[in-house]
């Protein structure tokens, strides 16, 4: 069991496959990174990955994402699916969509349901500024192509005040006739994303706006969520709100990271990382190493920053960026 000294137990990894990604989304991928930023020639081999989570499964892992940079670019990602489907657990992935027609029989075959998909704007040329890359039509033709064939399909969003929170009731329309659910991911700070207060659209403006739109109600929230569920009566689909800035949902955590090179993040924010992939080469036993790493993590937010820090001076928190750990 991995639990850490408040008590929570952990049951969720998110595993990152790669830190490359095709599209170049401003809060996550800047283009600004200094060269070299990225651990390509150290990333986990399908065996090791297989191994490493080997022991997280014994340890009463349940629930697998398979994220990135973009899962979907990794050549072997086909192979790594099929290999973590012996697994008793969830399998699910995050991916900015542009793939997913390639990989929809695979993510049949191994028994992944649930795939959540990164769109932050339903203008075109909006999508283009954010993204870097003229990928709009096929990520909402995938989109439709995984409804079509019965995936549950989460659509995330990062609101930024000054880009594209006016779109978020256009977002919620969708919500009328499909059975996507769409969440607004407050923005986050990550090293190089220029994050600042003003480019911050709450959890409550989120609400007031979406107010004036719609009558929508709250749904039931499990202890672990990360999203404050709501839903306009008669609509198929449902929203969320991911409030990690405005108010942070750390009581019920049980999510742990690992990066493409190997490093275990206890939490998102977390100053330090635990070099699971040098034990494991090294032929040491990974187990303390894991649950050292769980035992240490924050009670909120790596440690970082509060709540109430709106006023947070983003280039003090050290991290890597999205990109770089696997969001
Ligand atoms: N490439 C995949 C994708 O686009 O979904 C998976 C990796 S991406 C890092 C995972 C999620 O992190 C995406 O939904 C993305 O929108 C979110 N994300 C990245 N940077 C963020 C930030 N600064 N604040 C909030 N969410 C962020």
């Amino acid at each position: 069991m991995l639990t850490d000294q408040f008590n929570r137990l952990h049951t969720y990894l998110r595993v990152s496959l790669t830190d490359k990604c095709n599209l170049r989304c401003t809060y996550c991928n800047p283009i600004d990174l200094p060269k070299g930023y990225f651990s390509q020639t150290n990333k986990m081999s399908v065996d090791e990955i297989d191994a490493i989570i080997g022991v997280f499964v014994q340890q009463g892992i349940k629930k697998i994402r398979l994220t990135g940079g973009e899962p979907l670019v990794r050549k072997d990602a086909k192979e790594i699916m099929m290999r973590l489907s012996k697994y008793p657990v969830e399998l699910a992935i995050t991916t900015n969509g542009v793939f997913v027609h390639e990989f929809i029989e695979t993510f049949k075959q191994a028994g992944i349901r649930s795939v959540n998909v990164s769109l932050d704007s339903l203008n075109p040329k909006r999508n283009l500024i954010i993204t870097g890359r003229d990928e709009y039509d096929t990520v909402r033709r995938n989109i439709d192509l995984l409804l079509e064939n019965n995936f549950h399909v989460k659509i995330n969003t990062v609101i930024m005040a000054d880009v594209n929170a006016p779109e978020i009731p256009d977002f919620i329309a969708l919500t009328r006739d499909h059975p996507v659910h769409v969440r607004f991911i407050e923005f986050m700070p990550f090293s190089g994303n220029h994050w600042n207060k003003g480019k911050l659209f709450t959890l409550d403006e989120m609400l007031s706006l979406i107010g004036s739109s719609y009558d929508y109600i709250p749904l039931h929230n499990d202890p672990h969520d990360t999203a404050l569920k709501y839903k306009v009566p008669g609509f198929m689909g449902t929203f969320a709100i991911i409030s990690t800035m405005s108010r942070p949902f750390c009581g019920g955590c049980n999510r742990l990271r690992l990066t493409t090179d190997g490093k275990m993040k206890n939490c998102l924010f977390s100053k330090t990382e635990a070099d699971i992939l040098s034990a494991l080469r090294n032929g040491d036993d990974i187990l303390p190493l894991i649950k050292e790493c769980v035992w240490n993590k924050a009670e909120a937010l790596g440690g970082q920053f509060t709540s109430v820090d709106k006023n947070l001076d983003s280039t003090t928190i050290i991290n890597r960026s999205m990109i770089n750990i696997g969001g």
